[in-house]
């Protein structure tokens, strides 16, 4: 069978599924709107819904969408989480399973990737006393490449130019030690972290304990696309490859998807990302925190799209054909039209939350 149906047309059909099936499974719901509208004036929000006991010791939870346009991909899973899997089953006493809908409502109604203030929510979540100041070394001499103050260009020749930006500031390795890794000085620039906590950060704040209460076990899968070769996936952690947590995940979900910080590898250091934050938030806690990245396109292919996409948003009229060829490349890129592949990361992303469900309950 095909899991591409489970992909919705717009951030509103995908809010209303995940809605309307959480109350067919009798899951508790919750709302919490943000301050802005969506491209027809409708509300935003971010949904949360819980199937399971009020006090859990073990909680596994699913997030989607804090990167927003990779929403599509993160909500289908939930949907058909709900739809399907979730139809027959009954969880065991002491457990619960909470799923956090659209993480990024702006970004996800708006197709981009940052929210409403271009924040990039992967790079908010400083921890208590981190100042959101400073950025790479690097990241002044890329600006000019990665930031153009002007609108975007569908015939540019990207590929060339990204070459020669490459050779001149050092390699692909200062490309990823330095794009990626989090800013917080270039507000309309790529990988923005933030002025100050986010909307988003200022919900789960408040409300993540509620879900978490005292649980003493988390597995919490936060669901992305872009990364990694296309239709599969990694699991992205931050912990060493030499500690116990590393060998605890690499034995349950395989040592060949668990990823840490190898500079060889997919994964990359970051500033303000929701993991840690989570982990510092329940310090008592065994909380497990995966990234999972399911992969689209290259890399060069995904700055190409987040760097069109940013100019057509910036600098751009929105009818104007180039800034419409932009959001259409991020949109490709984030969530490709390609129903085998849609199918199949669904599938795999259904798979992957049944392993938590295992290995957490
Ligand atoms: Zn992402």
């Amino acid at each position: 069978m095909s899991y591409a149906n489970a992909f919705s047309t717009n951030y509103f059909e995908a809010r209303n599924r995940f809605r309307s099936l959480a109350r067919d499974r009798g899951c508790r719901l919750f709302e919490y709107p943000i301050d802005h509208l969506g491209p027809d004036g409708e509300k935003l929000t971010l949904d949360v819904a819980i199937l399971g006991e009020a006090n859990p010791m073990k909680v596994v939870l699913v997030s989607s969408g804090i990167h927003g346009v990779e929403g599509f991909f993160g909500s289908a899973v939930q949907v058909a989480l709900l739809e399907e899997r979730l139809k027959t089953w009954s969880y065991p006493p002491g457990a619960s399973l909470v799923l956090l809908h659209a993480l990024n409502p702006y970004g996800f109604a708006w197709r981009r990737r940052t929210n409403e203030e271009n924040i990039d929510l992967n790079r908010n979540f400083l921890l208590p006393g981190e100042e959101y100041k400073g950025s790479p070394d690097k990241y002044g001499d890329w600006d000019a490449f990665f930031n153009p103050t002007s609108p975007p260009s569908g015939i540019e020749p990207f590929l060339i130019k990204a070459i020669f930006s490459i050779l001149r500031h050092g390699g692909m390795s200062s490309l990823k030690n330095t794009l990626p890794v989090g800013q917080y000085d270039y507000p309309k620039g790529l990988f923005f972290g933030g002025s100050g906590p986010s909307k988003t950060y200022q919900i789960l704040d408040a409300h993540l304990s509620e879900w978490v209460g005292n649980a003493t076990d988390v597995v919490h899968i936060d669901l992305h696309t872009g990364l990694g070769r296309k239709a599969t996936y990694k699991l992205l952690i931050q912990e060493s490859a030499d500690s116990k947590r590393t060998q605890w995940l690499k034995e349950k979900f395989g040592a060949d998807v668990v990823e840490t910080l190898d500079p060889k590898g997919t994964a990359y250091s970051i500033r303000g990302g929701l993991g840690k934050w989570c982990q510092a938030k329940f310090p008592q806690c065994n909380y497990n925190f995966l990234t999972a990245e399911f992969g689209t396109y290259s890399v060069l292919r995904g700055i190409e799209a987040l760097r069109a996409e940013n100019r057509a948003h910036f600098w751009g009229q929105p009818k104007d054909p180039s800034c419409v060829w932009a959001r259409q490349q991020l949109m490709e890129f984030s969530a490709p039209r390609d129903l085998a592949w849609r199918s199949s990361v669904v599938s795999q992303g259904l798979d992957l939350v049944q392993r938590a469900i295992d290995v957490c309950f």
